[in-house]
């Protein structure tokens, strides 16, 4: 017996491009063919000073902007390309497929950037976007706080108000791109007597005004990614609100949603690559005797990050659905999140194991790959479960929103 379906049905996902799609995937193949200057892995050690890394990353995006590949999903009156989300996928996907070096500007594209778009002002829009873009201007993200990170609505940091500008004091943490930034997006606490969620105040504050001090915080993988940011009395023009005063908590959400966006696709990228590294050493070198892909345990290690790099496609393909039929990421993003830091993590794990004691040294062994890449790769991977909200933080939203457990 035949069922009616239900009024709301959805399609299943189709899993086959477009001929247009299809095209637009052969064209950027050959464009980064023609383009990328090569396997990031091996060319980032390559740098004498961070300055010089940066100067190369800002001039990589400038020229896939030139090429029309920066800010596909993006208003066409704004520097943007009018693609739809499956292009913007795609794209992301053709990236780490051809190794390119990342982007530089990512707080900019991903957060700052549609944040702008959905609540900006005409005049913001016409000053940001473009320069976002182009990585003209870098953008970082200042909400975390000493005592604010999970508990972001604890935030301390004020902003008083006076004349035409509101007066900022406080500090900021873990601050990324900060020490190479031109601007931030900054949550701050505008109405001290309002609940927590409300009287929060969302600003582009520039970088260059007077009474910031930014401190680098050295990691244990050598970079100092991230800063301290310090405010004295900084003074940020009242036309540098985005959205509406004591109305930040919303513009906040926006962004942390838009963290989430189609980049979600190279998760499953990113380990399909650790995997071929995995499979290439476990090839080349022995263990106990012999080649250690020969290894059962190593082989069934193997094909399940396989297995787990597979279901992590699908589940984010999930997520690609969702977006472009419109709807907003749900909480199957944090089950993606957090499958993926701890695969990633427990590859990594696998890839140093394999290498032995090697694993010690960055370079000058047969045993290491890319000179030090995957030790650097396993070292800041550690930043991957507490980066964008902890294991713990998913796991409560998975138990809440998914199977729907009592509240934390
Ligand atoms: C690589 C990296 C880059 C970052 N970049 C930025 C950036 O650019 N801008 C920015 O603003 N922030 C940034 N952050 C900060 C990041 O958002 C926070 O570190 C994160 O939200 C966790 O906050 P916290 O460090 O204050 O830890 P806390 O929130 O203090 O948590 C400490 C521990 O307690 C656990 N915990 C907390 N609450 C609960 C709960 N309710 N239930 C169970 N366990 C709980 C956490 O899981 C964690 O293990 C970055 C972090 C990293 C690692």
């Amino acid at each position: 017996m035949r069922h009616a379906l239900p009024l709301a049905y959805n399609p299943p996902v189709d899993f086959k491009l477009s001929p247009h799609e299809e095209a637009f995937r052969e064209r950027l193949r050959h464009w980064l063919q023609a383009n990328a200057p090569g396997d990031w892995a091996k060319l980032r050690s390559r740098f004498a000073t961070l300055t010089e890394q940066i100067d190369f990353l800002k001039e990589w995006q400038r020229r896939l902007y030139e090429g029309g590949y920066i800010g596909l999903h993006w208003p066409e009156e704004y520097g943007g390309r009018g693609a739809t989300l499956m292009e913007q996928a795609i794209f992301f996907e053709e990236m780490v497929r051809a190794r390119a070096p990342e982007l530089i500007n990512v707080i900019g594209l991903d957060m700052a950037g549609p944040a702008i778009i959905h609540h900006g002002t005409e005049a913001q829009k016409k000053r940001f976007l473009p320069k976002i873009l182009s990585a003209g201007e870098i953008w970082c993200q200042g909400f975390s706080e000493p005592n604010a990170g999970s508990d972001l609505a604890n935030l301390q940091t004020r902003a008083v108000l006076e004349n035409s500008d509101f007066v900022v004091s406080g500090q900021k943490v873990w601050t990324s791109y900060a020490h190479i930034a031109r601007w931030c997006i900054l949550l701050a606490r505008t109405d001290p007597a309002a609940p927590r969620h409300k009287g929060l105040t969302y600003l582009l504050v520039d970088m260059r005004s007077p009474g910031m001090t930014v401190k680098p915080l050295r990691q244990m993988n050598g970079d100092a990614e991230f800063n301290e940011l310090f405010f004295e009395n900084v003074k940020v023009p009242s036309e540098n609100v985005l959205g509406r005063v004591n109305d930040g908590w919303a513009v906040a959400i926006t962004t942390l949603m838009f963290e989430r966006g189609p980049r979600t696709l190279t998760r499953q990228l990113m380990l399909g690559q650790g995997i071929d590294a995995a499979i290439e050493l476990a090839r080349r070198l022995d263990s106990g005797g012999r080649k250690a892909s020969q290894d059962p345990v190593i082989r069934q290690r193997l094909a399940q990050f396989w297995i787990d790099a597979q279901a992590l496609r699908y589940a984010n393909l999930r997520t690609l659905t969702r977006l472009t039929r419109g709807e907003p990421p749900g909480p199957e993003g944090s089950a993606s999140k957090l499958f993926f830091s701890e695969t990633w993590q427990r590859l990594l794990e696998l890839i140093l194991e394999l290498q032995g004691p090697y694993a010690q040294l960055w370079e000058g062994s047969d045993r290491a790959i890319e000179g030090g890449y995957w030790q650097f790769r396993f070292l800041r991977s550690r930043g991957d479960t507490i980066a964008a909200g902890t294991s713990e933080i998913q796991r409560n939203i998975i138990a809440e929103r998914v199977l729907g457990l009592p509240k934390d």
